[in-house]
């Protein structure tokens, strides 16, 4: 009896859970679905997609069952589909809250892309759906899984090089397509600070392992016509409670700009690419950093599955979505105020 209830706990542990991605687009065709084959305790098991052209090329390409493919209308039909445990949010950042609402609603824990939401309201309310259906939050923060971001962790909790005193930290792309969703305040929220701007603004938190009190930001705005309703770059300064300053910044104008650096009484520590997909490269102020690249989609979503599997909590909860944008909202006031503003 004993043997049997291990073995039956073993098993449910050893599951690999359905994950059904909704909205294929760039980042569910060219990165997710790939890096689902490579986990270990997902699988693909559906689709939700609002292009019916995609349901065939999909369906044979993952060979995924007819009853598992949903549209944007029937989608809360999922809630009587077993074969779903997980829905992976990967639409136009303003649709991240209705999704992730209705996937807890049809009892399916959700993992949901970054930025969380477009603002505060939107994010607590997803929090609140979760927390109500009793299912799973996480945010797609795929770097907090990767050997490198988790050396620059380790770097600055350890003290290597003493105590971190500044950082610096830029991601920024040059943006194409004119009438893509990036660049509508309505489906976006805001231009490049939402998009990866957030990337700089999260590991500044997680490398110094505190909470901004103070932002100062200024933008600028060289394109007006294709950045009329987002922006286009920014930089910005967070102080921390211990006197920690971080520097960063982000653009939509050109590439290049993709690294973190910590600033030690001792030392330093980097990393330059940081943000990529792949190819990331750190470096220390005494040596490089010799550390395996990892699929970061296929991290995170394995993480993910484990800790709902194991009921242990994640790393990236909704709260830590949350946090995030209610700092990128004290940035744009900062911009509009033009002078420092406390973070919320
Ligand atoms: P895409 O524009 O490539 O795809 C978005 C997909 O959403 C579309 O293909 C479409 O899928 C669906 N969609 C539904 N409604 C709309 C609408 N009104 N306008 C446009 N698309 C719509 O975006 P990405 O895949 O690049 O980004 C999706 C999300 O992933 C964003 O939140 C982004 O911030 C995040 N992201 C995260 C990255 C990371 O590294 N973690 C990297 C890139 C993006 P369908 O045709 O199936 O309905």
């Amino acid at each position: 009896m004993a043997s049997a209830l291990v073995s039956s706990a073993q098993a449910q542990t050893d599951r690999r859970l359905g994950f059904a991605l909704v909205g294929l687009g760039s980042l569910s065709t060219n990165q997710i679905a790939p890096a689902l084959q490579k986990t270990k305790q997902c699988r693909l098991a559906g689709i939700v997609t609002g292009t019916p052209a995609k349901e065939q090329i999909w369906a044979d390409k993952y060979n995924i069952p007819r009853k598992n493919i949903y549209n944007y209308d029937n989608f809360d039909r999922i809630a009587d589909n077993p074969d779903i445990d997980v829905v992976y949010v990967v639409l136009p950042n303003a649709l991240h809250g209705e999704f992730t609402v209705r996937a807890a609603q049809a009892g399916k824990h959700v993992l949901c892309e970054k930025p969380m939401e477009v603002s505060a309201r939107k994010c607590a309310e997803m929090i609140e759906a979760c927390k109500k259906a009793k299912r799973r939050l996480a945010i797609g923060y795929r770097c907090q899984f990767t050997p490198h971001h988790l050396e620059m962790i380790r770097l600055a909790r350890e003290k290597t090089f003493g105590e971190v005193k500044l950082i610096e930290a830029s991601f920024g792309f040059r943006i194409g397509d004119p009438s893509q969703w990036r660049l509508k305040h309505e489906l976006a929220g805001g231009g490049a600070l939402m998009d990866v701007g957030i990337y700089a603004l999260q590991a500044a938190r997680y490398v110094s392992g505190e909470e901004p009190i103070e932002v100062f930001a200024s933008e600028t705005k060289t394109d007006k016509v294709k950045f009329k309703e987002v922006d286009e770059s920014i930089a910005w300064s967070m102080r921390f409670p211990s006197g920690l300053m971080a520097n960063c910044a982000t653009t939509y104008l050109v590439g290049g700009m993709n690294r973190v650096l910590a600033a030690a009484e001792k030392g330093w520590f980097q990393l330059d690419p940081a943000y990529s997909y792949g190819g990331l490269k750190g470096k220390t102020s005494k040596q490089e950093m010799e550390l395996p690249q990892i699929d970061h989609f296929a991290a995170e979503m394995d993480d993910f599955a484990n800790c709902i599997l194991k009921n242990k909590p994640t790393k990236v909860p909704g709260e830590e979505g949350l946090r995030d944008v209610k700092i990128m909202a004290a940035i744009y006031d900062s911009i509009r105020k033009g002078r420092p503003v406390r973070v919320a």
